[in-house]
């Protein structure tokens, strides 16, 4: 089966739509979201209706939570807090019952993956950014694949020894998916490791492949209407540095 797997899109319309366009050719037989749907960006309700739409797995994020008033706002940046308070105030009805239905982890039907927001030990909170939390997250699960998002860095990690091996997975990196790994797509709405491009994972889990891919989106159509909305500045400047 060939799956693409996307994650954070943080209220991204151009960004999301520029990577559904993007998948097209690639004709995947299934897309799994990895959550945070919403918060940070312009078009929550959008976003929640094509994902919920397009997406055969989607899970909730801990931004998603926070709008649904089910993390309190103060453990969030004052910007996050700004845009997630924004956010509640413009969610639908129907995409408040749609985000209110989405579990924080899941696993696929044969258990060929284990599929969490944030971490296997803390599905909403913690980042897999260091080695340890790499292992960790590798020893708490069992599946030859585990998917995991919320960092917005794209990783590709595999156990070696007692440690791990690789790291950031720039646009273009391949995986040969031989044995477990700890695959993060990056954010398709707020990407953070320099590569201002939105982010996307293609699987194929059959020949046991993997390829990292980014999608060039119209970024200052999203920054226009962050501002038209009086979202903070910052939300609007980091997405041209991808940071
Ligand atoms: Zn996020």
């Amino acid at each position: 089966m060939r799956v693409a797997v996307i994650s954070d899109i943080h209220g991204n319309l151009h960004a999301l739509e520029s990577v559904l366009s993007a998948l097209e050719p690639h004709s995947p037989e299934e897309i799994w979201c990895l959550g945070d749907l919403v918060g940070y960006g312009p078009r929550p309700n959008e976003c929640v209706a094509l994902v919920a739409q397009q997406t055969s797995i989607c899970l909730v994020g801990n931004h998603d939570l926070g709008v649904l008033g089910r993390i309190d706002l103060a453990e969030f940046s004052p910007d996050a807090e700004a845009g997630a308070r924004w956010t509640r105030s413009v969610l639908s009805p129907e995409n408040r019952v749609i985000l209110e239905s989405l579990p924080s982890s899941a696993e696929t039907p044969h258990g060929a993956a284990q599929l969490f927001h944030a971490s296997p030990r803390d599905p909403v909170w913690e980042y897999v950014l260091s080695a340890q939390a790499a292992r960790d997250a590798l020893e708490a699960t069992s599946a030859p694949l585990v998917l995991v998002g919320h960092s917005h860095v794209p990783l590709a990690i595999r156990p070696k020894g007692r440690g791990v091996a690789g790291g950031i997975a720039p646009g273009g990196f391949e995986v040969e998916l031989e044995g477990r790994w700890l695959l993060n797509p990056g954010s398709v709405g707020q990407p953070r490791d320099g590569d201002p491009r939105a982010a996307v994972l293609l699987l194929d889990l059959e020949r046991r492949f993997a390829k990292f891919h980014r999608v060039a989106y119209p970024i200052e159509r999203t920054q226009r209407e962050l501002r038209e909305h009086g979202l903070p500045e910052p939300l609007a400047l980091r997405l041209e540095h991808g940071m």
